[in-house]
């Protein structure tokens, strides 16, 4: 099988990786990729949110199934445009990825499927908006509707910040992502996230995560794209699991089923869960990044099978062969991250890594230039062990951390610590 994945983070390298481990995958191609990708897979730079060029590319070199990575290409259409050319892929539609795209869609579906989230008001007028939060209670949570990279949510702890981050958002602070606000109540509990392969109404679970968004260590100071990820979820248990499928997750793709809108690909269940019950955070409609990097290394070789079976509909077909195994990432960054990060500083030591199936260093913003790996994006590297339990699995990824001889880029040292 000859395939073609899109994206340039340590998310596709993890993707590259599982499917290289799988003698199924003749030809392995990525758009555009990374220094660490290019070890492994052959990179080719093009638009990868052009539908049209996507498609020609695909074409051109006898592509079999295109794996999506990233949200962007998803919103711009590009997966409609591979269908309509019959080309085999793995990543829902335009239409459907609108579950990340608009979170008053996703709401609005929650509301028509019963699925229980946080309570909310969508706005598109200021005044009303502001009405609605000085009628209600804080903690208050605003959200921009449209995608913001992560940053259109405000967690106000008073009614005065709410009404100001609207303020904020209907002045333009999100540009069009802010033009209509979502204003939801404030849930406590603890977060993770499931993730889902779905081909219309079959869900198959590949897997539950839980990861650091804050800097620092103790989950303090800024938020980032994400500095680690560890795999299972404790939190996730049978239970709790059962109920994220059978109240949330099935009845949503049912619901999208019927709007003639069926999605296809993995979905990414963001879920606060309280006294044993799962609510819904927000969906999303590719894999995590870093969350892929410890499902991936779990699952190996068959995520490229399960993958391929999503894109052809045949998941009621397909299973999970689970190991009894636990696997942890962290991120490595440039100092200054998530803030203004130094640019070009060298990367040595990855070549005298061990690498196996235990142990990989996944690549994020990196490139090679004259023999160097120097650093070129804010999130660098993600050592990404697995062992019998989290703690081996811990050891074995800051093993790989202090192996590499990188001055200018961090960690968290305490990714984990709750499940640990
Ligand atoms: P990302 O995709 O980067 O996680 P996003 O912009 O899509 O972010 P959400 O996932 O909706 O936004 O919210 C980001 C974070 O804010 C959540 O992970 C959660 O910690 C917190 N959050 C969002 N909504 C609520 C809520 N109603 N109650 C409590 N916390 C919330």
């Amino acid at each position: 099988m000859n395939i073609l994945i899109l994206g340039s983070g340590g998310r596709e390298h993890a993707l590259a990786w599982a499917a290289l481990q799988n003698p199924k995958c003749d030809k392995l191609i990525v758009a555009p990729g990374n220094a660490g990708i290019a070890k492994i897979a052959e990179c080719a730079r093009i638009d990868i949110e052009d539908g049209g060029v996507v498609v020609e590319f695909a074409s051109d070199n006898a592509i079999d199934l295109v794996i999506v990575g990233p949200e962007a290409p998803l919103a711009a259409g590009v997966a409609d445009r591979l269908r309509e050319a019959g080309l085999s892929v793995f990543g829902p539609s335009a239409a459907a990825a609108r579950l990340e795209a608009s979170k008053s869609f996703t709401k609005e579906i929650c509301d028509a499927c019963g699925a229980p989230t946080a309570a909310y008001g969508h706005f598109t007028d200021l005044d009303a908006a502001k009405a609605h939060i000085r009628g209600g209670r804080a903690p208050v949570v605003v959200k921009a509707d449209g995608l913001a990279a992560g940053k259109g949510v405000i967690i106000a702890e008073t009614l005065e910040d709410a009404c100001a981050a609207v303020d904020d958002m209907f002045g333009g602070a999100f540009g069009g992502a802010g033009a209509e606000v979502v204003i939801e109540e404030f849930m406590t509990g603890e977060e993770a996230s499931f993730f889902v392969l779905v081909d219309g109404e079959t869900c198959l679970p590949v897997g539950t995560a839980q990861d650091h968004k804050r800097v620092g260590e103790g989950d303090t100071g800024p938020n980032t794209g994400g500095m680690g990820a560890y795999s299972p979820a404790p939190i996730m248990d049978d239970a709790v699991t059962a109920k994220a499928l059978d109240q949330i997750v099935r009845p949503c793709m049912a619901e999208m089923v019927r709007r003639g809108t069926p999605y296809q690909g993995v979905l990414y269940v963001g879920l606060m869960i309280e006294n044993g019950q799962p609510r819904l955070v927000e969906y999303n409609v590719r894999f995590g990044d870093p969350e892929c990097q410890v499902l991936m290394l779990r699952l190996g070789g068959q995520a490229l099978d399960l993958i391929h079976a999503c894109a052809e509909g045949r998941l009621a077909d397909a299973q999970v062969n689970w190991a009894d195994d636990h696997a942890m990432t962290v991120v490595m960054a440039a100092d200054g991250y998530p803030g203004g990060y130094t640019k070009g500083t060298v990367i040595r030591g990855l070549d005298a890594l061990t690498e196996d199936s235990f142990n990989v260093m996944f690549h994020a913003g990196t490139t090679e230039a004259g023999g160097a790996v120097t650093a070129t994006g804010g999130r660098v590297l993600n050592a990404t062990a697995r062992g019998a339990t989290l703690r081996e699995a811990r050891d074995r990824a800051y093993g790989m951390v202090d192996a590499v001889d990188w001055p200018e880029g961090f960690c968290r040292r305490d990714i984990g610590w709750r499940a640990l």
